[in-house]
């Protein structure tokens, strides 16, 4: 798997990544939201440079030009619910994009135990396509990996793109071992803890909380 770390390289992006982690700052819903969403924005730029293309004749008012464009037939998979901004930041780059949304949750067995459930699946077939996966918080990774397995059955994509906020050592380790190689991680931020009920630390708390409220 190939792992690419934004926040290797300062950029504005630091400032969102500041403002999501903040305790304070992060109680602003709609700037959380918008903040994941443009994170979901830089990530799918950056991840646009590894699609491929082809050269397409373009008529001004004034002549014609050749320009490369993307040819990879794009489906954006958000896991519910906390996947949803990111989901927003990647469409609003890939427009086109085929859209496919699954259900993930932490069944808990006991204080610090829990196993994730997949429940529901909607979306469309995979074949021949390329996967972007999104969903904000990467801790143990087990949703990425439960995820991956509910839609073998709608086919297999040719690429897959794994787009996330923050990730946890641990996790992007476990990913890295069930992904295909071929697979790309987009990642704004990496910590290096897991606390005992599987949350990211420092991470940013539970970020669906923080997208639409408690439960
Ligand atoms: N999900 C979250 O929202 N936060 C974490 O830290 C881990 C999983």
């Amino acid at each position: 798997m190939k792992i690419h770390h934004l926040l290797e390289n300062n950029s504005v992006a630091n400032t969102f990544i500041s403002e999501l982690r903040s305790a304070e700052i992060q109680k602003d819903r709609m700037r959380f939201r918008k903040n994941i969403e443009r994170i979901g924005e830089i990530l799918g730029y950056e991840l646009s440079k590894k699609l491929n293309y082809t050269a397409k004749e373009i008529k001004t008012p004034l002549g014609e030009i050749s320009q490369q464009l993307p040819t990879d037939k794009l489906v954006i998979c958000s896991i519910l619910r906390a996947g949803l901004p990111l989901h927003n930041g990647l469409l609003n780059y890939f427009d086109k994009a085929e859209n496919s949304f699954i259900s993930a949750y932490r069944h808990h067995l006991n204080e610090t135990e829990f196993e994730i459930k997949v429940e529901y699946v909607a979306s469309p077939t995979l074949d021949e396509k390329t996967l972007i996966l999104a969903d904000p918080m990467l801790a143990t990774g087990r949703s990425f990996v439960n995820v991956l397995h509910a839609l073998k059955k709608l086919g297999t994509p040719e690429k897959i793109h794994i787009v996330a906020v923050i990730g946890s050592t641990e996790g992007i380790k476990f990913i890295e071992e069930e992904f295909p190689e071929n697979t790309h991680l987009w990642i704004a931020t990496i910590d290096e803890k897991l606390n005992d009920k599987g949350y990211i630390v420092p991470g940013l708390g539970d970020a669906g909380d923080k997208i639409f409220g408690t439960r």
